[in-house]
């Protein structure tokens, strides 16, 4: 305050009033206390604190014009003045600084708790990719893929294939039929009405791999499916021998179960060919020496039995429309899940048609 009678151009000290520099510090601390985050205090750090209008500092440029023995004392007010702005400037900013870093922390966290937000690949069924890696061995060797309907008729999936209505062999396929009784019409029950409608169907001659599903009327147990798959095939051409399938068989079963191993036919009988035949395979896993350990795969067998083959029977030939004077084949069908429970140790054929995806994941994913 100016002594009493002294002169002092009150325009020039006037923010430096107690007053003024009180009220100065009051608007301060204010607007520190309510700015919300560290933008707003920002705005009031140059407005209040330091900016070049900051009433404070428009205070300090004063300082000079006052007489000497005054400006000690204004001198202190100030000071006191901007040590309390900046003292709760400084709080207020490590308030707001350590929300801030709070709220980043939250928001940015990652928990790695949680499951990943892709979806799981499923994995194709192992008879599937068994069923295409068996069809590739043979279009390999040219042949072609055919395919039959699953309701066939009775024709086709017994009497065309040298299966008369009252022959034997019919009882031992438990066949299931479609109604009305005497339609004619039933399940499939192998792949090898394929065979004759190939042969109606196309120009000879004829080489062509045939998998599909059939179906008997079994109940299911460890080895039994009322529904299970089938691999045909059939090779129709002037001068077909056994040779020929023997060696067609002999490049399929080094495919399926590594090469360096044996093959044998034994003699079999199908209504559909003559001779018939059964081919094992030495068992890929003790390579026949089961003298030395107990074999699980071939029951100390040394041999597998994988497929039945034979030559087609002239009858089928002629059934289907085929000069059995000029022209001559094989076929051969197998299970695929028989095939596939030996090559990869399946014990239970049900697994391949429950549709648990787990049971198929460790076959890998081939495609
Ligand atoms: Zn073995």
């Amino acid at each position: 305050m100016p002594a009493p009678g002294e002169t002092v151009d009150p325009s020039r000290v006037h923010s430096l009033d107690p007053d003024q520099l009180a009220a100065a510090v009051t608007a301060a601390l204010a607007s520190i206390t309510t700015a919300t985050d560290l933008d707003a205090l920002a705005a009031v750090r140059t407005a209040h604190v330091q900016g070049d209008n900051a009433p404070l500092v428009l205070a300090r440029r004063e300082l000079g014009a006052l007489p000497r023995e005054d400006r000690a004392d204004a001198g202190r007010r100030h000071n006191a003045a901007r040590a309390q702005v900046q003292a709760a400037y400084d709080t207020r900013l490590a308030q707001l600084t350590a929300e801030r870093d709070t709220r980043v922390l939250r928001e940015e966290r990652v928990d790695v708790t949680l499951p990943p937000a892709r979806r799981r690949r499923g994995a194709r069924h192992p008879l599937s990719s068994l069923s295409d890696r068996l069809v590739d061995v043979f279009v390999a060797m040219g042949y072609e893929v055919a395919e039959g309907p699953e309701v066939e008729h009775d024709w086709f999936n017994f009497e065309a294939l040298n299966m008369a209505p009252d022959h034997p062999a019919r009882s031992m396929h438990d066949t299931l039929y479609v109604e009305p009784a005497g339609s004619g019409r039933l399940l499939r029950t192998h792949t090898s009405p394929v065979q004759i409608r190939s042969l109606l169907a196309r120009d000879l001659p004829v080489y062509v791999v045939a998998p599909g599903r059939t179906y008997r009327n079994d109940a299911i147990d460890a080895t039994h499916s009322p529904v299970f798959g089938q691999l045909e095939g059939l090779a129709v051409d002037e001068g077909i021998t056994m040779a020929d399938l023997r060696g067609t068989l002999a490049t399929f079963a080094e495919a399926l179960f590594g090469t360096g191993l044996s093959t044998r036919l034994r003699p079999s009988y199908f209504p559909f060919t003559e001779p018939s035949a059964e081919l094992d395979v030495q068992c890929f896993s003790c390579h026949g020496e089961t003298a030395r350990q107990p074999c699980r795969v071939c029951s100390d067998e040394g041999w597998i039995e994988i497929l039945g083959c034979g030559m087609v029977d002239p009858n089928v030939l002629r059934a289907a429309g085929v000069d059995p004077t000029r022209y001559s084949g094989f076929a051969f069908g197998m299970g695929l899940e028989r095939a596939a429970m030996i090559r990869y140790g399946v014990r239970e054929i049900r697994d391949f048609v429950d549709g648990d995806v787990r049971f198929g994941l460790p076959f890998g994913i081939e495609d």
